[in-house]
C-alpha cells in the first residue's frame, strides 16, 4: 500500500492543480495575472537588489518568450479567433499591435527592452516610456483573462507566455529610471505598479466581460507587437547565435506545453 502512496501521490498535487485551473474563469484570470505581476517585481529587484550578478539571465527569457509568444499568437490566437469573429479579426488584431506602438514608442521616443545604457536619452522621456510600459502591463493582464475566458488551454497558454517576458520587462522600467538617475527605491516602485496594472488589468476584464472572442483578437496583436517587435530585435542584439537561437527553444517549449495542456485539460 505504501509503495502505491508512492506512485499516486505525485499525480494528486498535479490533479488539483488542473481541476482548480479548469474550475472559475474569472478567479484563475486573477490569480494568473497576480503571479505573472510579481514576476515583474521581481525583474526589478534583478536589477536594484540582487546587483549585477543575475542580470545576465534576463536576456534567456526574452529569446524563450519571444518564440513562446509568437507560437501562441500563430498556433492558437490567430486561427481560434478568426473563426470565432470572423472578418473584423483583422481590425481588432491591427488594433492590438498599433496600440502597443503607440503607448511605447510613438509616445514616449527613446524606448527599448533590457537594459537602458542611454542616460542622456532617457533623463527626459523615461517617465513617458513607464508609462507606456504600464499601459502594456495593464493589457498584459487583458491578454491573460480574454485568453482564459476563451477557453482554459489558451488561458494558461498565455499566462505561461506573458510570465516568461514580465521578468524582462521588470527589469526594463527598473533600469530605464535608474539610467534616468531616479533612486533605486523608485526604481523598484516602478516595477511594481508594473506588477499591480497587470493584476488590474486580469481583475477589470475578467469583471467587465466575459467572453470575448473581439479581445482575444486584440490581445493577439498587442503579444505580436510585444514579441516580434520589442523582444526579437532585443534578442538579435545579442553577440553570437546563442541567445537568438533560444527563440526556437520557445517554439517547442510551446509544442510541449500545449500538448500536454490539451491532453490534461481535454483528455
Ligand atoms: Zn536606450
Ligand atoms: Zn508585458
Amino acid at each position: 500500500m505504501r509503495r502505491l502512496d508512492g506512485i499516486v501521490k505525485p499525480f494528486i498535487l498535479p490533479g488539483v492543480f488542473f481541476q482548480l485551473i479548469a474550475f472559475s474563469p474569472s478567479l484563475n484570470s486573477l490569480l494568473f495575472s497576480g503571479v505573472a505581476g510579481l514576476a515583474t517585481l521581481l525583474g526589478g529587484f534583478l536589477v536594484t537588489a540582487a546587483g549585477s550578478r543575475y542580470r545576465g539571465s534576463v536576456k534567456y527569457f526574452m529569446a524563450v518568450g519571444a518564440g513562446f509568444l509568437l507560437s501562441l499568437v500563430f498556433l492558437e490566437v490567430v486561427p481560434e479567433t478568426l473563426s470565432a469573429v470572423g472578418k473584423s479579426f483583422a481590425l481588432w488584431f491591427l488594433g492590438g499591435y498599433l496600440v502597443i506602438h503607440l503607448v511605447e514608442h510613438s509616445w514616449a521616443g527613446h524606448f527599448h527592452f533590457g537594459e537602458e545604457v542611454h542616460g542622456e536619452e532617457v533623463s527626459r522621456t523615461s517617465q513617458a516610456a513607464s508609462l507606456g510600459l504600464l499601459v502594456h502591463s495593464f493589457l498584459d493582464g487583458v491578454s491573460i483573462s480574454a485568453a482564459y475566458h476563451f477557453s482554459s488551454v489558451v488561458g494558461v497558454l498565455m499566462f505561461v507566455a506573458i510570465g516568461l517576458h514580465k521578468l524582462p520587462e521588470g527589469f526594463t522600467v527598473a533600469s530605464l529610471n535608474l539610467a534616468a538617475g531616479r533612486s533605486e527605491k523608485t526604481a523598484l516602485r516602478w516595477a511594481g505598479f508594473l506588477g499591480l496594472a497587470t493584476l488590474a488589468g486580469g481583475g477589470v476584464s475578467s469583471f467587465v466581460y466575459a467572453y470575448s472572442p473581439q479581445l482575444l483578437s486584440f490581445s493577439g496583436g498587442v503579444a505580436l507587437y510585444v514579441a516580434a517587435s520589442d523582444l526579437v530585435p532585443e534578442v538579435n542584439r545579442e553577440r553570437g547565435a546563442k541567445v537568438p537561437i533560444l527563440v526556437f527553444a520557445g517554439v517547442l517549449l510551446f509544442y510541449l506545453t500545449e500538448r500536454l495542456l490539451h491532453y490534461l485539460l481535454e483528455g
